[in-house]
């Protein structure tokens, strides 16, 4: 017979409900902690990957709620979306009706799980009491010039019908179809996140607590490169061409420029060359290809010579100006110089084109200067500097400083910092998102509409035929306006906001999810922020993560924000008042035979399903029983079973101990045992280790069946209370069974007692040739090489001893040792 989970599990879910026992308030005297996961998109089901999040942060909130803090668990969706428009488009159905649908059924499956969440602070970030402050976030970034319109050339994916950002496009593909992106040029709208390119890197060292891999990849994206600017010259024109370079050590080992297509010099330096034609021909072509595929290492580089010469400004010489695919607009001028002998793809070009090379670094084994035609491969690394005239004999380090301060005080040069990090572009031409609060006047140009006419409503209705442009511009009830300042005709942008846009501030939002004011409460977000414990996924670790930062940054500019980690107290405080995540755990994948669960590949298992054979309960021991949250775990049918005996065998010392009476004499060797599982279990949960945290509490309950004769009250009710974060309906209803009133959750973290973790000593008698000679005492479970250490140590033995070095010890362990001389 196994437990009752069904009845168990919707009894409990009632009562938490009914009691509001999730229901966060501020509340000064109380230590506060704010666990956050990622809000879910509302597809309509939960998967097992939501299970897994959800689950890892449950246990967390739960355990923080025990120990006696002031807990805020809030849930939501992140509602706006390409999903819902393509399902309208599919199911003849309106986004706003299929979403909500959505929403509500996964509401009932997170119900299920027994998660704690504070319902009263669910928010959508479809309902206009939400998005309403999208676009006051925007005005305001309007009226300081970090939201901008400009022409320029955008990633464009054609499935998706849409514009991208840069963080969306994942290996030159739309990080939602996969399929290849395009480059267009466009008038879009842009966030000015590079405005704050130093605070989002500086303050990336302070986030102690969250995973190295993330920050390594916020460190690359963002991308400061620290150079030089070098001036060369065209030789006919004197036009001056920047040139950057972070390798200003070669300078002297330049053998040609090269010009991204897009450059504006390049027609001048082309036009009456022989070149032309063919150089024409080549820029239109590169001009349709991915900024993604022009970058790739594999891709092989093309390019084409302009006809025209440029004057390297350390030595004067001429050097050949080509165009090449590689090199890109985006990064420094549009230009670099080419040093074949110190750069592998410069190398593979030169090889190509028959261009001429030179060493300027030796390697530091070699004792001459290898010769261009002797190399097979470019040599990036360090040594010394030869053909670089007065800086020979330098090594490369030295001289990149010395050569860039040189050329400054030459007036060829500018020391220079690059960053990788682009604004944010963020207009969509979709229709399932926040209306860019803009009109268009013929007479007053582009014209934000005034605060007080918040919200710019998306209009309920639109023709979803997923063709012909985005389906707001049809709309023409919405598009048609007049102007906020002259009231003449005008016309409303039908651009929707990117959704990352909505999930950058929904954590502070979750703070006042009421509040009317203003996007959130100050005195609210004062006293929860910031998150302590942020749960997601890695896939997010630039896209989401970096926005979030950007906003929460923008945010205190503005004066609402007013956090310091010193309030908070807890573990290690390390991020400012303007870091919205202190903590950060990303966990890892759920597989099925090897493969992540996915729908195309059909091996998805339902969690649905899994809760109606064994319960929710023993769903969320198995999934954090099986692997480390950090870590992928493979999804294997047996260890659901395992987990569902295991509460079972808990629930059968439950079922037996009120009967079981009080008259049994304690086990010392139990207790023993129930303290130290506290404390270890105690440190499991402080630091995610889930697992181990759970066999722990196995072995306890291997121990209790051991000691089954004696009194096990005290262990059993611990492993009651210790199972709780894991499996909270079954121990609710347990601790009931037990006798108490209260919910579990008011039961307080048990503390073990230090005195039974000590180990205690035994007396071992010590024999000479088997004669008692003395006794010794020794700490229990020390090892024989020890004892004999200490056997040879004793002042009273040294008599009988005389010196010699023993033939041999018998160890009869705990009792005696004899020495045999
Ligand atoms: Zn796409
Ligand atoms: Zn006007």
């Amino acid at each position: 017979m196994s437990y009752p989970f069904k009845e168990i599990e919707e009894k409990w879910q009632k009562i938490w409900d009914g009691q509001e026992i999730f229901r966060a308030k501020p509340d000064s005297s109380r230590k506060k902690y704010y666990l956050l996961e990622m809000f879910p998109y509302p597809s309509g089901k939960i998967h097992m990957g939501h299970v897994r999040n959800y689950t890892i942060a449950d246990v967390a909130a739960r355990f923080k709620m025990m120990q006696g803090y002031n807990v805020l668990h809030p849930m939501g969706f992140d509602a706006f979306g390409q999903p819902a428009e393509n399902a309208a488009i599919k199911n003849k159905t309106k986004p706003d009706i299929w979403t909500h649908k959505c929403i509500d059924w996964m509401r009932l499956e997170l119900k299920k799980m027994g998660f704690s969440y504070d319902w009263a602070r669910e928010l959508s970030t479809c309902d206009s009491d939400y998005y309403k402050w999208n676009q006051w976030i925007f005005l305001m970034m309007f009226e300081r010039g970090l939201a901008y319109r400009k022409a320029s050339d955008v990633n464009w994916c054609s499935t998706c019908q849409t514009t991208l950002a840069n963080e969306e496009v994942i290996d030159g593909g739309c990080w939602r179809c996969h399929e290849k992106v395009e480059q267009k040029d466009l008038e879009q709208w842009f966030l000015k996140i590079t405005e704050y390119k130093e605070r989002l890197l500086e303050d990336l060292f302070q986030l102690k607590e969250w995973p190295e891999r993330v920050i390594a990849m916020q460190t690359n994206w963002i991308g400061r490169s620290q150079g030089v600017e070098i001036h060369f010259r065209a030789k006919e024109t004197g036009v001056i061409i920047p040139v950057f370079t972070t390798r200003v050590d070669t300078i002297f080992g330049a053998t040609y420029i090269v010009l991204a297509p897009e450059h504006a010099l390049v027609k001048d330096l082309i036009q009456g060359k022989p070149q032309e034609k063919a150089a024409l021909k080549f820029i239109e072509k590169v001009k349709k290809e991915s900024k993604a595929v022009r970058s790739s290492e594999d891709v092989k580089k093309e390019g084409v010579f302009t006809g025209s010469y440029a004057i390297n400004p350390v030595n004067n010489e001429e050097v050949p100006i080509w165009v090449a695919d590689y090199v890109l607009m985006d990064y420094g001028s549009g230009a670099i110089m080419a040093v074949p002998t110190h750069d592998q793809r410069d190398f593979l070009f030169a090889k190509e084109h028959k261009l001429s090379m030179r060493t300027v670094i030796q390697k530091p084994e070699n004792s001459r200067t290898q010769e261009p035609q002797e190399l097979t491969e470019a040599y990036e690394g360090d040594g010394a500097q030869v053909n670089s005239g007065e800086f020979d004999g330098l090594a490369n380090q030295e001289a990149k400083i010395k050569i860039a301060a040189w050329m400054e005080q030459q007036g060829i040069g500018k020391i220079q910092a690059h960053w990788r990090l682009r604004d944010w572009l963020i207009s969509r031409q979709r229709y399932w998102g926040t209306p860019i609060p803009i009109i268009y006047c013929q007479k007053c140009g582009t014209v934000p509409v005034p605060y007080a006419d918040l919200p710019v409503e998306l209009p309920k209705d639109a023709p979803f035929t997923g063709e012909g442009g985005s389906p707001l511009g049809k709309v023409k009830e919405f598009v048609n306006t007049s102007c906020p300042r002259c009231n003449s005709p005008a016309r409303r942008e039908t651009d929707t906001m990117a959704t990352f846009f909505d999930s950058s501030w929904y954590f502070l939002r979750f703070c006042s999810p009421e509040f009317a004011a203003e996007p959130f409460d100050r005195q609210e977000a004062k006293y929860w922020m910031p998150v302590d414990q942020y749960i997601g996924g890695i896939e997010h670790a630039i896209l989401h993560l970096l926005y979030a930062r950007f906003f929460t940054k923008f945010f205190k500019d503005l004066g609402m924000l007013d956090f310091s980690a010193k309030d908070i107290g807890g573990p290690a405080t390390s991020c400012g008042g303007d870091e919205p995540f202190r903590r950060l755990l990303t966990q890892g994948m759920v597989l099925k035979d090897g493969e992540v669960m996915s729908k195309s590949r059909g091996n998805i298992v339902d969690p649905d399903s899994i809760i109606k054979h064994y319960g929710a309960d023993t769903l969320r021991l198995y999934i954090l029983f099986a692997a480390p949250p950090e870590v992928e775990m493979e999804w294997d049918e047996r260890g659901i079973e395992g987990a569902f005996r295991f509460l079972n065998r808990i629930w059968r010392l439950g079922e037996q101990l009120p009967k079981s009476g009080g008259k049994k004499e304690v086990s010392v060797s139990l207790r023993k045992k129930t303290h130290r599982v506290i404390k270890e279990v105690r440190q499991d949960l402080e630091t995610f280790k889930f697992n181990t945290a759970i066999s722990q509490i196995m072995e306890l309950v291997n121990e209790i069946y051991q000691n089954i004769d004696s009194d096990i009250t005290e262990a059993v009710k611990t492993a009651v209370v210790l199972i709780s974060p894991f499996a909270p309906h079954f121990a609710e209803e347990l601790w009931q069974r037990l006798g108490n009133r209260e919910s579990i959750l008011k039961a307080g973290w048990p503390e073990y007692d230090p005195e039974l973790l000590i180990e205690k000593s035994i007396t071992l008698v010590v024999q000479v040739n088997g004669k008692v000679r003395s006794k010794i005492d020794v700490p229990a479970g020390i090892s024989q090489d020890k004892i004999k250490e200490l056997v040879l140590a004793d002042e009273k033995l040294k008599p009988w001893l005389g010196g010699q070095s023993p033939k041999n010890f018998i160890i009869v362990p705990g009792k005696l040792v004899n020495v045999v001389i």
